[in-house]
This record gives C-alpha cells, sequence and structure tokens, in this order.
C-alpha cells in the first residue's frame, strides 16, 4: 500500500454536540497533511429491517457486570428497547451504560462499506458511549480510546475514565446540593465535564494517538506534558492535552516526520 493513499474518516456523534468533528478534521489535516473527511453518524447505516438485529447486538456489548468479562449473554427486552430508541435517534445521550469496547469495535466494522474497510482508510467513530476493556486485573476499565478497526473515540471516556481529584468523589458525597463548578473551586482540582468545548481540544490528542498506532509506532510518552502520555488523572488529562506546549521534543519531530511523508 502506498501510504500517501491514505485517508482518514471521523464519523460524527450529534449525541455529543461539543465535539467539533470539523475542527479535529482540520486538526488532523493540519498537523499530519493527511488526507481526512468527516461522514455523519456511523448509526445511520444501520438498515430499515435490520434495527431489531443491531438493536440486539448493541445490547448484547454491554458490560452488566465490571467484574465479569462479558462472554455473551441474552439481553432483555428493555435493553433491546433502549438500544432500538439510540439507533433511531442517534443524537440521543447514553450515560450511565458502560459497553465492552471490542465488542462494539465489531458493530461498527459491521457498518462500514467494503471501501471504507480497505487498509488505506483508517475510521475514526465518534460516540458518547462509554466503553471499557476487560484487564489483568479482572475487571472492566473505562477508556477514552479503542485502537482497533474502526478506532473508538468516547468523548463520554474523556469525563469519566480518567479520575477526577480525590476531593471531588468526598465533596460529592457531602455535598450533593452544590453545583460541579463550585466542588471544582473546593476542590482545586481542575476536570472536564459534559459540554465543555475542551472536550474536542482534548480529543485531538487521541486521534493522534490512533494514527500513531495504525503506522505502527510506539505512541505512549513518558513526558506529561505531551499529547501522548497515558493520562490516568485529570489533571495529567488536561496538563497532556489542554496545557501547552503539545508535545515532547520526540513526538514534535516525529509529528513533524510524518506531516512530510504525507504532503511531499
Ligand atoms: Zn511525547
Amino acid at each position: 500500500m502506498n501510504l500517501k493513499d491514505l485517508e482518514l474518516t471521523i464519523y460524527r456523534d450529534p449525541a455529543t454536540p461539543e465535539l467539533d468533528e470539523q475542527e479535529l478534521c482540520r486538526y488532523v489535516e493540519g498537523t499530519t497533511s493527511i488526507n481526512t473527511i468527516t461522514k455523519e453518524s456511523i448509526l445511520e447505516r444501520v438498515d430499515e429491517a435490520k434495527v431489531d438485529v443491531f438493536s440486539k447486538r448493541f445490547a448484547e456489548s454491554r458490560v452488566r457486570d465490571i467484574e465479569e468479562k462479558n462472554e455473551g449473554f441474552e439481553p432483555n427486552f428493555g435493553e433491546k428497547r433502549f438500544e432500538k430508541r439510540l439507533i433511531e435517534d442517534s443524537s440521543k445521550d447514553v450515560k450511565g451504560v458502560l459497553y465492552d469496547a471490542k465488542k462494539l469495535e465489531k458493530i461498527y466494522l459491521l457498518l462500514l462499506n467494503e471501501q471504507e474497510r480497505s487498509k488505506n482508510h483508517l475510521p475514526f467513530v465518534l460516540t458518547n458511549r462509554l466503553i471499557g476493556t476487560f484487564g489483568e486485573d479482572n475487571r472492566y476499565h473505562a477508556r477514552v480510546s479503542l485502537y482497533g478497526f474502526p478506532m473508538i473515540l468516547s468523548s463520554t471516556g474523556l469525563v469519566e475514565a480518567p479520575a477526577k481529584p480525590k476531593q471531588f468523589y468526598r465533596k460529592k458525597r457531602s455535598n450533593s446540593l452544590k453545583t460541579k463548578e463550585e466542588i471544582k473551586e473546593e476542590t482545586e482540582g481542575d476536570f472536564i465535564d459534559y459540554g465543555e468545548n475542551r472536550i474536542t481540544k482534548a480529543m485531538k490528542g487521541y486521534l493522534l494517538q490512533g494514527i500513531f498506532h495504525y503506522l505502527s509506532k510506539g505512541f505512549f510518552c513518558e513526558n506529561n506534558g505531551c499529547r501522548f502520555y497515558n493520562a490516568h488523572w485529570q489533571q495529567e488529562l488536561i496538563n497532556a492535552q489542554i496545557n501547552k506546549p503539545e508535545f515532547c521534543n520526540k513526538h514534535k519531530k516525529e509529528i513533524k516526520e510524518i506531516k512530510k511523508r504525507f504532503s511531499d
């Protein structure tokens, strides 16, 4: 495959209006020169005759018990109906459900057409479903991203996966009437919240990590100020993805090389 034929697609998530796919698209093109386009939500692809089949598949990909690997179960009527509504209206918000990321990946793959499944296509599905992977410690961990085929980027994951400052949870329990803003101020710990436009800014780093994964470049970075840093706390996420500088020297150089490769 000639790398120059690589085309990247970002599939919009209507349920996360604050996640601006156009800005992500411009960012990828500006930073890497990879030919990038945006497309409508991947859920729009579900054929009307197959809504029930897909509702069942989505319901089956739920995590019912965080300490038990989802090896398959028969979803109940309510779970299937819930998924059906989400397929019929992709702008509906999905909070409070965790999905097995690898099972979702298989469903999204079914929704790509032949051309989109080719080796020189790099698909990124944006979703507000919370995704998780089963870890060696025998439990699910929420994630921002799954670097598979297609790649999955979860806006809810940005808010929920990296842990908030410890005081946040204590304050939250004792002061249920306070707003998150007030709690943020009192805990002196910043974190990314639903509806913030920092979600788009932070997601840029996860797109780049996905691109590096595709190009088989090692992508995690030791430098906590770099977009390739593997953040486990909200403060680390903000430091790596929002605060300047964007990259460590090594990644700055590697990105430059990629840009040169794709623009020559
Ligand atoms: Zn770095």
